[in-house]
């Protein structure tokens, strides 16, 4: 493996100035890189106070960009993307030591971990209601809620906003590309609501329902009549949803989908697992997706 290093600079100008890099030459050659190349924004110090940098310190890492990355994690600058490509900070020396200590014992980096069955739900429904809507999602959806995540229009212009923004039908905010009204969303998704419902009459007697309207439009048109809805999740599967309550309580699909005898604290305990179980299960499909695509 060829050897690399990460490097630190120092100027006279400024002894809290410090320049860290790495690279895979000796840090001598980067050091007259930086101080003759005036493009740059170390060059342009140099041009300015008409001082050099020095070469402080380096170390021989395995890895350099995992190097530059621990460094910073070490430190109170641990945000490299808003440092755009800027990694000159005015910091005291002890970070900088405790961000080489930190490079010592690093090592390689470690492999990277799977992804909680849960990203891939949030990405594979993303997914579906970007359909047709000419925005593409770049990377995961790490949370449905208040998590951000970007999106690339079809005519390049990229952004990051919640996700849950675009999902409810929010398009590019440049050239308004994608923009819906979150019914047509609800509709081409194909959502819905997987419900629980119970009887005043009957007791110890349950009924699933299944229905791609709210629950408001359910309540309005008094879908399920006398049959109270005791427990209900948003779905965004509903189909598979159903699949997997039955599974969880045990019981077929009844003909008809009229009520079955259960414990009423089995059916809740259904509903708990519900939403992890259909994480799980798209997760798997997604991660098949995944390999056959490594393998092409
Ligand atoms: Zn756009």
């Amino acid at each position: 493996m060829k050897p690399s290093y990460l490097y630190v600079l120092v100027h006279p100008s400024d002894p809290d100035l410090y320049k860290i890099g790495q690279t895979t030459r000796h840090p001598e050659q980067r050091l007259a890189a930086h101080n003759s190349n005036y493009e740059e924004y170390t060059g342009k110090i140099v041009k300015e106070t008409g001082q050099k940098w020095e070469l402080k310190t380096y170390i021989a890492v395995p890895d350099p960009y995992w190097a530059e990355t621990v460094f910073w994690g070490a430190t109170p600058f641990a945000d490299i993307p808003f440092r755009q490509g800027i990694e000159v900070e005015k910091m005291e020396w002890e970070w900088v030591q405790a961000g080489l200590e930190a490079v010592k014992k690093a090592g390689v980096r470690p492999p990277p971990k799977p992804l909680p069955d849960y990203v891939y739900a949030y990405t594979a429904w993303m997914n579906k209601r970007l359909e047709g809507r000419d925005i593409t999602l770049i990377g995961s959806v790490k949370s449905m809620v208040s998590g951000k995540a970007t999106f690339r229009c079809g005519k390049g212009h990229e952004w990051r906003t919640r996700s849950a923004y675009v999902a409810e039908g929010e398009g590019c905010p440049q050239c308004g590309i994608g923009n819906r009204e979150p019914e047509e969303i609800w509709q081409a998704a194909k959502l819905g609501y997987l419900v629980l419902l119970i009887h005043p009459d009957k007791p110890g007697f349950i009924k699933i329902g299944l229905t791609y309207n709210t629950l408001k439009q359910c309540y309005e048109g008094n879908v399920w009549e006398d049959w109270e809805v005791h427990r209900y999740r948003f779905v965004e599967e509903p189909v598979l949803a159903e699949t997997l309550i039955w599974e969880l309580l045990g019981q077929p699909l009844p003909n008809d989908r009229e009520p079955i005898k259960i414990d009423l604290s089995l059916a809740e305990q259904a509903f708990r697992d519900l939403i992890p179980q259909l994480h799980h299960e798209i997760a798997l499909v997604e991660k098949k997706k995944e390999d056959v695509l490594k393998t092409h």
